[in-house]
């Protein structure tokens, strides 16, 4: 069975294979596409809704217990969603 964990933007629990995992690095947070990188994580939504929430609360720091000071690849996440809403090919 899969994990399940906790969206910060929606607060909805979800498979992690739908949600990706961040990590803090020195003041930023880093998209941990692989979920390989060590430290604690947080887990969100690709896309603008969940990922704006999640920054407009303040999850981000709260959740990885750090002073974030730039959420620059986080904001990147909020293009995949007009992405994943193409037809796929494969
Ligand atoms: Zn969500």
């Amino acid at each position: 069975m899969e994990a399940v964990r906790t969206c910060l933007g929606c607060r909805q629990r979800a498979p992690r294979s739908s949600l990706v995992r961040v990590v803090a690095r020195d003041g930023r947070v880093v998209v941990d596409a692989a979920a390989r990188l060590p430290g604690r994580g947080a887990w969100v939504h690709p896309g603008s809704e969940c990922v704006r929430t999640a920054i407009q609360r303040k999850a981000f720091g709260r959740a990885l217990r750090a002073t974030i000071t730039d959420l620059t690849s986080v904001e990147e996440l909020t293009t995949l969603e007009e992405r994943a809403e193409r037809p796929m090919d494969d």
